[in-house]
């Protein structure tokens, strides 16, 4: 049996049982126990002025989204296996291999619409 174990190392030292850490925005790193300590040290004098954002965001408005109609059903192009089985079936000489000439797809379209 194999067992895959997922380690998180740091990104800075490689030591295992890192943690992701959110740095700025949107930028984060797996940091270990020791570097997440040094950047917290790092942002301490800035952390000590900091305030608590509100967190709010530019809101994005969900009605867009369910304005958005799903796409129009677009018909699945037949696969060349099919086409050829039917052309063959109907009588229509194609070869095994190869393209299907253009007039056996039009009349497998013709026949299928
Ligand atoms: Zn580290």
């Amino acid at each position: 049996m194999r067992q895959v174990i997922t380690t998180t190392t740091c990104d800075i030292c490689g030591k295992g049982s890192a943690q992701t850490v959110q740095l700025v925005r949107d930028r984060e790193a797996d940091l270990c126990e020791e570097h997440n300590k040094q950047f917290e040290a790092a942002l301490a004098p800035f952390f000590d002025v900091s305030r608590k954002s509100d967190g709010a965001r530019p809101r994005t408005s969900y009605r867009s989204f369910a304005k958005r109609t799903a796409p129009a059903p677009t018909q699945v192009p037949a696969s060349q296996s099919t086409i050829r089985a039917w052309a063959q079936s109907n009588g229509l000489a194609v070869s095994d291999r190869g393209r299907i000439p253009q007039h056996i797809v039009s009349k497998y379209q013709a026949a299928h619409s």
